[in-house]
């Protein structure tokens, strides 16, 4: 029996390892659709970063009870996999609990706080189903918040919920298993599930054992099934959130990245001196597409929470217009899902005829932006939404010509007086011609 479930946990650990690996490739090379871009800035700013932001979630404590209960799964996510390593021992040995005769003392513990953190866990995602559902926090329920984003928010939590009650029923049934057959390995008095004890106690033996090895192979398929559901979920955060903040700008929020090819033809125009000879060709201008992108943009749109953070926070979102900041991620990270299967079935990938400014994001949308940054700073791992609505707002103005009249006319200002104004350049200090009449 025990050989049976042995190959049975082998055959499942390879199965999910092959579908897991397979989607890791596929959203790699969505990502790899983007333009590489060269990293700027001091590598340790870089570190600091992923420390303090990504693995510390400085910028999430900026409201603190979501923080702490957040803290709370995040801490529970990266502790209590470590049980998973014994879990997956166990299961390829044919072993139970292989861990509790070498570490002793020490087992219980660990087993102890494994369970406070599951309860921490459990009490938390219940408080984030509560706020979403009943409390209908407002930023979960937002126009781009349709039934998919929705029950994927509900899900993951529900999934979390149902693991760690798993965990605490194994642990009790576990219990009443060692004080009735001494070749059960001693965990000790484990606070938390013991008080689940009580249920169980009048099973038999048999059914005590069913229960025990049912909750372990729910938890470790469930931990496996949770591995894959969040390469497709929103919750790829937990992984991407490291990489992104790593790779995320590091200028002041206000620089916008230059054109070198534009660059180059504004100082030459100006008269200026300039060593910088483009060494390509310029391509299209600003963005039409998910190609046209950098890859950490498209990392950055898997990286999204969708937490709403930078919506709630966009003025002209506050203020009724179209634009979500929010939205641009999750249309970025659509198109490239769409692309990207298209490509893997052979199909068409980009020449499909649709194009991520258009069929996902209007123009009314980028044009409504601010440029105010306020979704930047309000973003807990340092997404840049607006990086790529001054992209595609790139691509209308100088590809289509097709921004709103009145910016055509300062653009064409700018090109021919070299300042927003309808004056001349000679003409800019004619104001001071009357105080110079006055002295
Ligand atoms: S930069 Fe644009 S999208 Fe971001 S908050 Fe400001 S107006 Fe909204
Ligand atoms: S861009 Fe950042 S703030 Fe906005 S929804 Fe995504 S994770 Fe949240």
């Amino acid at each position: 029996m025990a050989v049976v479930q042995q190959i049975l946990f082998f055959i499942t650990l390879v199965v999910a390892f092959f579908f897991i690996w397979k989607r890791v490739a596929r959203i790699k090379s969505n990502i790899q659709l983007g333009k590489q871009t060269p990293l700027t800035g001091e590598t340790s700013q870089r570190w600091r970063n992923v420390l303090l932001i990504a693995f510390g979630q400085k910028k999430m404590f900026k409201k603190i009870i979501p923080a702490f209960l957040h803290f709370w799964i995040y801490a529970g996510f990266l502790i209590i996999n470590l049980e998973v390593l014994e879990f997956i021992l166990d299961g390829l040995l044919g072993t139970h609990r292989l861990f509790a005769p070498p570490l002793g003392g020490l087992y219980p513990i660990l087993m102890n706080f494994f369970e406070f953190l599951a309860v921490a866990v459990l009490i938390s995602c219940v408080i984030f189903l509560f706020r979403r559902n009943i409390l209908r926090i407002k930023r979960f329920w937002s126009a781009e918040m349709t039934s998919w984003p929705r029950l994927d928010g509900n899900l993951i939590l529900i999934i979390e919920v149902t693991l760690m009650l798993a965990i605490l029923t194994m642990n009790a049934s576990d219990q009443l298993l060692q004080s009735r057959d001494e070749h059960y390995a001693q965990t000790g008095r484990l606070f938390f599930s013991s008080f689940l004890m009580p249920l169980f106690d009048g099973l038999s033996t048999s059914a005590l054992i069913a229960l025990e090895r049912f909750t372990w192979w729910f938890h470790i398929i469930g931990i496996l099934g949770f591995a894959l559901y969040v390469t497709y979920s929103k919750h790829l955060h937990i992984f991407l959130a490291f990489p992104n903040t790593y790779f995320s700008k590091l200028e002041p929020m206000g620089h916008i990245n230059n054109m070198p090819v534009v660059t180059t033809e504004v100082k030459s125009m100006l008269g200026l001196a300039t060593s910088e000879t483009p060494t390509e060709a310029p391509g299209r201008f600003g963005a039409k597409d998910v190609n046209d992108l950098s890859r950490v943009n498209l990392m950055a749109a898997y990286a999204c929470t969708e937490c709403g953070r930078c919506t709630a926070e966009c003025p002209a979102n506050l203020t009724g217009k179209k634009l979500s900041p929010r939205k641009i991620m999750m249309d970025t990270r659509d198109r490239m899902e769409e692309v990207g299967k298209s490509i893997a079935s052979g199909g068409p990938g980009l020449q499909d005829g649709k194009s991520l400014l258009g069929d996902y994001i209007t123009k009314e949308e980028i044009n409504a932006c601010t440029s105010c940054n306020a979704c930047v700073e309000a973003c807990p791992v340092l997404i840049n939404p607006l990086e790529i609505i001054l992209e595609m707002r790139r691509y209308v103005a100088m590809e289509e010509s097709g921004s709103p009249a009145q910016w055509n006319v300062m653009f064409q200002n700018i090109e021919t007086n070299f300042a927003p104004w309808k004056f001349p350049s000679s003409d800019r200090f004619n104001w001071a011609d009357e105080l110079k009449s006055k002295s």
